[in-house]
């Protein structure tokens, strides 16, 4: 067999967010199959044999790839509605429209979300699909299949509700599954889709959708699967004061308790929001080491709140970011939540001290890891690792006269990407996707958008 062909990258700042933090301000990474073989201070190591490529990369930031640890493909048709409401409102205002998604509209709503992350350094995608409406196709292979294609290594958190209308939630009753339906479809995914793998390009989580949407009988049961076919679980957790209230009114308890008395609180777990947590909450997620998903600019664009970041952190929870569905962060980019993380919680409690640019950086690549518990195998540049990296171009009009890049990276605008692989194969050349056709995707998207319209305003 031969051996893997090398790809040398030279001449670049580096910032690894390793355990130090360690950076270099002119530095080499040189890239095997789809490992990092090495990285250092200066040139790359003379010698070396089998270079299919090398990139004299100058005038650029070199970081790991970005990892979205939370999002809802299907919404990229339903963006730019109900602007101006809170979760509940915005959530009755939707659910009518999405109900009525199928196969074909699902795939295109993928396929736009995703090349819209991937072309902004996005290296690890996950879609918590949880609207699975009667006869409307396989759509949980038709959203892999989607990130097959990008070139992404991706998350499926196989999502579910059981609470319709009828049950006292806010979703039609045709747009929620049974019970068993909804956990003999999960398992059925894990099953056919979920690898194990150090590299594995695809894996499955169990999702439930939310404390309000969900019976208890799906919260418990959905654990006891997740941990049965040794998978991770995901749902969205204290979101905004009316689901404090719902908890309160229905279970006896807030968020966090709930959570705990269904076993959703645990290393395996990690949850979206996490806005409205008291400090017993914060020590729960700690000792259990659940992991977050921070989500800033839809928490601001549905005034949820502000989640306490610098607490969380300071507990030694686990965070990552997460852009949420782009109905409510019409932008899908993460580079957005790099720089809103920074901002907004610089408008809580910890002021200017709250955050700063490397802490940014590193929930958006290592904790978006941890949470997706693939820390071993991505999110820093340190040999062994999976060669998921990023080339920003730093030298351009936006950023050449800031001197400290990460600093650039995070406060400034969204940097170009000269180039990002994943796996140690480059999908992103110059801001344009290698793996699939930008501007089809934008028609198709257009098109799917403007047939769910049609459809739900005929309903
Ligand atoms: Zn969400």
């Amino acid at each position: 067999m031969a051996a893997d062909r090398r790809i040398v990258i030279e001449n670049c700042a580096i910032a690894t967010v390793d355990a130090n933090d360690t950076e270099y301000t002119s530095g080499h990474v040189v890239v095997t199959g789809n490992r990092i073989e090495s990285l250092g201070a200066g040139p790359a190591p003379e010698g070396l044999e089998n270079v299919a490529r090398r990139i004299d990369a100058s005038g650029h930031l070199v970081t790991p790839g970005l990892i979205n640890t939370h999002h809802h493909f299907y919404q990229w048709i339903t963006r730019g509605l109900a602007t101006d409401h809170n979760l509940f409102d915005w959530l009755v205002a939707l659910y009518p429209v999405w109900a009525r998604i199928d196969e074909p509209m699902v795939r295109a709503a993928a396929q736009g979300s995703l090349a819209m992350m991937a072309r902004g350094g996005v290296t690890t995608a996950m879609d918590h699909h949880y609207v699975f409406p009667r006869g409307s196709g396989d759509l949980s292979g038709a959203i892999i299949s989607a990130a097959r294609d990008m070139g992404v290594r991706f998350t499926l958190a196989r999502g579910s509700m059981d609470r319709g209308e009828k049950d006292g939630g806010l979703p039609p009753d045709f747009a929620v599954e049974t019970l068993e339906d909804a956990l003999a479809a999960t398992e059925d995914t894990v099953r056919q889709h979920h690898d194990s793998t150090f590299d594995a390009m695809t894996q499955v989580a169990v999702a439930p959708c939310s404390p309000f949407s969900v019976s208890t009988e799906l919260m418990r049961d959905g654990a006891q699967l997740a941990r049965r076919l040794g998978v991770r679980l995901h749902t969205h957790g204290s979101e905004t004061v009316e689901e404090e209230k719902f908890c309160h009114e229905l279970f006896g308890m807030g968020p966090t308790d709930y959570f705990e008395s269904t076993g959703w609180l645990g290393e395996d777990v990690w949850m979206a929001h996490c806005v409205h947590m008291n400090d017993s909450d914060i020590a729960a997620f700690a000792r259990t080491r659940t992991g977050v998903a921070h989500c800033p600019s839809s928490n601001a664009r549905l005034a949820a709140g502000i989640a306490r970041v610098p607490d969380l952190l300071a507990a030694g929870v686990p965070v990552g970011l997460g852009v949420d569905g782009t109905a409510s962060n019409e932008s899908g980019e993460l580079h957005t939540e790099l720089r809103n993380a920074l901002l907004i919680n610089r408008l809580g409690a910890h002021k200017e001290r709250a955050l700063n640019a490397r802490q940014a950086l590193r929930l958006g690549t290592y904790g978006g890891a941890q949470v997706l518990g693939r820390a071993a195998e991505t999110g820093s540049l340190e040999p062994g690792k999976l060669a998921d990296l990023v080339l920003w171009r730093m030298d351009t009009l936006a950023h050449a006269s800031i001197a400290d890049p990460v600093t650039a990276l995070v406060f400034g605008a969204a940097a170009p990407v000269t180039a990002s692989f994943v796996n140690g194969r480059q999908i992103v050349e110059d801001g344009r996707l290698l793996t699939v056709d930008e501007d089809a995707i934008a028609r198709s998207t257009r098109d799917e958008a403007q047939r769910l319209a049609r459809i739900a305003a005929q309903a």
